[in-house]
């Protein structure tokens, strides 16, 4: 006789974190998956009360507040990795956005939204630069007094890999997925053998109104659009993802979606590629990152990398 073992059973929790509503499915091997869940979000929450500056106390917010500190080996590896995102994609992604992401109004949920005056916009643009940060051995300055530091399109990325990690040096048989807001890493396929089905939201739908579906086993999807956060004035949509060249939210894609390996390189790159628009000529030149991209444009067209294709089979 055959018995087979029985398949994993999935376990779900959803909670706030990171600024979003996060979901975790995962299902345990050798450790409780309820047990497995809470772990992951212990951890994408203390990234979030370390990295995020809106956080009193946090060492972003001390960056911000003190212009040079001295950093622990994680914030200098997230610090460099964002600087790295900034140079390969020419200042597209940069973690020295903060001053132009708080004038719009998008520093917070609670802030009020506005369209800056001109005068206002050019006077932030003299501190967006990452190369404004200077790292040293482990000391962190801020060159320019206008430079404020936002990892806001980085962290959320960054904290779904070390989740991941966290369950999966526990429990390296462990299978699911963490979804938070839009940033999807894989934990491992369904029932350790199929592919995950994620779907891609149509830009011009509600939350629920899927563009189309991808089949992922492992790795993650991370997708940033123009309808996460946003609002309106006299019929124009102001969102975002804020172009550091212009100071306006970037307006050739509607969404940008990327697969990697990690999240945190798809949560930067996402972001990245959203504002380089049509001065990214050929998008294939990016798969040099091992990325895959899947952009819907303002009118929409649908612009994507050849190896993209490969997820939209089971
Ligand atoms: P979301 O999932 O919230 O849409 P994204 O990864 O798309 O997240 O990043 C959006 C956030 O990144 C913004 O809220 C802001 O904090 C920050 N941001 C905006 N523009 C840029 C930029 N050009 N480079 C780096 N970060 C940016
Ligand atoms: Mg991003």
């Amino acid at each position: 006789m055959i018995f087979h073992k029985p398949l994993p059973q999935y376990y779900s929790k959803k909670d706030f974190a990171l600024g979003t509503w996060v979901n975790v499915k995962v299902a345990g091997n050798k450790i409780n998956s309820e047990k497995l869940a809470d772990i992951a979000f212990d951890e994408m929450k203390r990234i979030e009360r370390k990295f995020s500056k809106n956080i009193k106390g946090s060492v972003i917010w001390e960056l911000n507040e003190k212009r040079s500190i001295i950093a622990d080996k994680e914030t200098l590896f997230l610090m460099k990795a964002a600087i790295n995102y900034a140079d390969l994609t020419g200042g597209a992604f940069d973690p020295a956005i903060g001053a132009l992401v708080k004038l719009w109004g998008f520093d917070d949920m609670n802030s009020p939204k506005r369209v800056p005056s001109k005068d206002e916009i050019n006077n932030a643009l003299k501190g967006i630069s990452y190369k404004f940060i200077k790292i040293e051995g482990n000391k962190i300055s801020l060159l320019n007094d206008e430079t404020m530091i936002d990892l806001g399109g980085i962290a959320k990325g960054y904290a779904v890999d070390m989740a991941i990690n966290k369950i999966k040096s526990l429990d390296p048989k462990a299978t699911g997925f963490i979804d938070a807001g839009g940033d999807i890493g894989i934990i491992g396929p369904k029932f350790n053998r199929f592919p995950w089905v994620i779907g891609i939201r149509d830009p011009d739908g509600n939350p629920y109104d899927i563009k189309l579906q991808i089949y992922l086993k492992e790795g993650a999807i991370v997708t940033s659009g123009n309808y996460e956060r946003y609002f309106e004035k006299d019929g124009v949509r102001y969102h975002h993802l804020i172009d550091p060249k212009t100071g306006y939210p970037a307006n050739f894609y509607k969404s940008v979606s990327i697969i990697s390996d990690s999240a945190m390189k798809a949560d930067a790159m996402s972001t990245a590629i959203f504002i380089l628009g049509d001065k990214l000529p050929d998008i294939d030149s990016m798969m040099q990152y091992d990325i895959q991209i899947y952009g819907i444009t303002s009118d929409n067209k649908i612009i994507k990398t050849t190896g993209f294709d490969y997820y939209l089979k089971k």
